[in-house]
């Protein structure tokens, strides 16, 4: 306690300690994007564990309330909360989402955004308000934890990495509990979100569905085997060309982390920023290790390699050349035309049934990320 004393400032008492039922961190510091709905979209996670021991029990989490310069700009709770809240490893349908065992731990999918044009803030921290379980010795329910800066790069601009119509954003950022928001894996030692802004694109048909033909045929999905382009100029740096197309199910099958893409490309940009191009066909790849490739130039052809229970292009932007070992960091496409937004996923993606638009934006977008389920034209 002496050595707490001499630091701190003359005449100011130092907060006192407090036992409080979870730790609370945010695993990556957010990048400010436009999305697709003009807004400016901070995606991050916070990651939370209880860690409480006097004495150890289940708590609930209540309400998560994003600040900046102590005011709220987010809030999640009740249906909101328990969507985009959950354990790590397996989810226990008979326990709420939103409770957290003794030592266990759980992620918060945030997006916080701001009209456009609406100042972006520095730093956000944030408010957790929750319920211990069985009386507790903690001393607060409600704390301040988890400060993160804002980062002030603004997301690059690159080209669309297809062309054509009706391309359907699958699994695109950012409000929604995604199978990409969620992905964040211990990969080689470290919890990374690799996938925090990757989209899963598969094509309409002109009559809206997803398929022309019995779901379970390659050759039912008109747009297998179109050009996947290269986003942006740069070195290759990671080409996997050697996985066969897997079958086409709703169940994925276990899979190691380095053959998850399937076939795939991953080109540095430079700047720290690498594009990742997965889940091509077989033989289809059509650049090297240390080539350098040109925006709008041929790297393979859109299949379904790897993790895929359909024919579809993953593609993302991250800070390291591990596609799944590296942090996924923003983009935004140099234009794109608004097609309008799915209304009706599983049963366009499962069903077999026709799209059903809900409405806007519609029209020519730039420099916008577009978002989860938004159709969107690519190309010229
Ligand atoms: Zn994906």
């Amino acid at each position: 306690m002496l050595a707490l004393a001499l630091i701190a400032a003359p005449g100011r008492a130092i907060a006192a300690d407090h036992f409080t039922p979870l730790s609370a961190r945010v695993l990556h510091a957010p990048e400010p994007v436009r999305g697709g709905d003009g807004r400016m979209h901070l995606a991050y996670e916070l990651v939370l564990a209880n860690d409480s021991a006097f004495p150890p029990g289940p708590v609930t989490v209540r309400r998560i309330i994003a600040r900046a310069a102590g005011k709220p700009v987010e809030t999640l709770a009740g249906a909101e909360l328990e969507e985009m809240m959950e354990p790590f490893g397996v989810v226990n349908e008979r326990t709420p989402r939103t409770t957290i065992q003794p030592g266990g731990t759980a992620k918060v999918l945030m997006d916080v955004s701001y009209p456009a044009g609406a100042p972006i803030p520095r730093r956000l921290d944030h408010e957790i308000v929750l319920s211990p379980g069985p009386p507790a010795a903690v001393e607060l329910s409600r704390f301040t934890a988890a400060p993160t800066a804002v980062r002030k790069r603004p997301a690059v601009i690159v080209a669309p990495p297809l062309r054509g119509p009706g391309w359907v954003v699958i699994n695109g950022c950012c409000a929604q509990n995604t199978s990409h928001r969620r992905s964040l894996l211990a990969i080689d030692g470290g919890l990374h979100a690799g996938e925090r802004y990757a989209i899963d694109f598969v094509q309409m048909t002109p009559a809206g569905q997803l398929t022309e033909g019995p779901a379970d045929q390659l050759a039912s999905y008109p747009f297998y085997g179109d050009e996947v382009l290269s986003a942006t100029a740069g070195k290759v740096v990671g080409v996997v060309d050697r996985l066969p197309d897997g079958p086409i199910n709703f169940a994925l099958p276990p899979i190691t982390a380095g053959d998850a893409g399937g076939n795939h490309v991953v080109v540095a940009m430079g700047g720290g920023r690498y594009a990742f191009y997965a889940h091509l066909v077989p033989g289809s790849v059509r650049v090297k290790v240390g080539e350098r490739v040109r925006p709008g130039q041929v790297l393979g052809l859109l299949g379904n390699s790897g993790n895929s229970n359909a024919p579809h292009l993953h593609f993302q932007l991250m800070d390291g050349p591990s596609p799944l070992g590296s942090e996924g960091i923003p983009y935004r496409f140099s234009s794109f035309t608004a097609e309008g937004t799915l209304a009706d996923f599983p049963q366009f993606f499962v069903g077999g049934a026709a799209a059903r638009l809900a409405g806007s934006p519609r029209g020519p977008r730039h420099a916008e990320l577009p978002l989860n389920l938004q159709i969107v034209g690519l190309g010229p």
